[in-house]
């Protein structure tokens, strides 16, 4: 088999897919394949790489084009298409044309997410502050929705906010998050990319000070390992969970989906 993936997405400085697809391909003995990342500043020249990279079988598509993308594919899988984001394109010729290509899109955030929170769950994580309202914030809306969780979304700007109309009245700003609303989500996902390497000393402005140890704290963010976030959150006594198992699970899906 010789065939190649990638990541698309800017910046890319943070990323762990290309060290983690090389590590797959040695210690699974899988020949022929190579993992690229491709810093696309401008989703607009996502043709054009297609174009120049004739051997490309699938792409992992990240921060921030997993909504823009939509419009340059072929076709989108169902869950991909009720989430309203792709970080997942599978590359086929066309049947009837094979020098051109059929791009479809595929969300395994959502899986990733889905297998990577369940274990952290408890009774009291009836209702989630999804920090962010981009690409991640929609499949992690998704998830929790599925599972029973109420969200409300945070997010830097309500009438920006690309939320579909069933969150219209579920948003709140940085501003107005306050004791009562802490207390009253006992979940919350940071999605935003504050406190990425290589800005490590960020963290979403959130009233720290009113976290319980009943709270958790998960952040998509995987590098750093332990973001300002999750330090804040263990400050209080909180549980943590790092966005690392989702990134693995959620590779891991997109192989999946390459290669069947
Ligand atoms: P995105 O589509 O660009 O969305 C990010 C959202 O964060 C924006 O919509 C924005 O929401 C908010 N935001 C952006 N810059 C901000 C800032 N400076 N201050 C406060 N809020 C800001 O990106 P994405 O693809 O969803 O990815 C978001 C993060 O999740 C990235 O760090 C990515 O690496 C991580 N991620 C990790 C995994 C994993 O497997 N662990 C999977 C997916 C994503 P508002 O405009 O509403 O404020």
């Amino acid at each position: 088999m010789s065939a190649s993936y990638g990541l698309i997405g800017y910046p890319l400085s943070h990323s762990f897919s290309k060290q983690y697809f090389t590590e797959k391909f040695e210690k699974e003995g899988i020949s022929g394949c190579e993992y690229n990342l491709y810093p696309l500043d401008d989703i607009r020249s996502l043709p054009k790489l297609i174009t120049e990279n004739p051997g490309l079988k699938g792409l992992n598509v990240t921060i921030p084009h997993k909504e823009s993308v939509l419009s340059f594919l072929d076709e989108l899988d169902e869950t991909a298409k009720a989430v309203g984001a792709v970080n997942c394109i599978k590359i086929t010729s066309q049947i009837l044309n094979p020098g051109s290509k059929n791009l479809k899109g595929y969300n395994t955030d959502v899986a990733g997410f889905r297998q990577s929170i369940k274990p952290f769950l408890e009774i009291q994580h009836e209702r989630a502050l999804i920090i962010g309202t981009g690409g991640a914030a929609k499949a992690v809306a998704y998830v929790l929705k599925e599972i029973g969780i109420d969200c409300y979304f945070v997010t830097r700007d309500k009438h920006g906010a690309k939320v579909s109309s069933y969150y219209s009245d579920k948003l709140f700003t940085y501003n107005e998050l306050n004791e009562y609303i802490i207390n009253a989500f006992k979940l919350i996902v940071n999605t935003t990319p504050v406190g990425m390497y290589p800005n490590v000393d960020g963290c979403p402005a959130l009233p720290y000070q009113f976290l319980q140890p009943s709270h958790l704290l998960y952040d998509l963010v995987y590098n750093p390992i332990e973001t300002e976030f999750l330090k804040q959150g263990k400050l209080k006594g909180t549980a943590t969970v790092n966005g690392l198992s989702m990134l693995h699970l959620q590779a891991e899906e997109a192989w999946r989906i390459w290669n069947s």
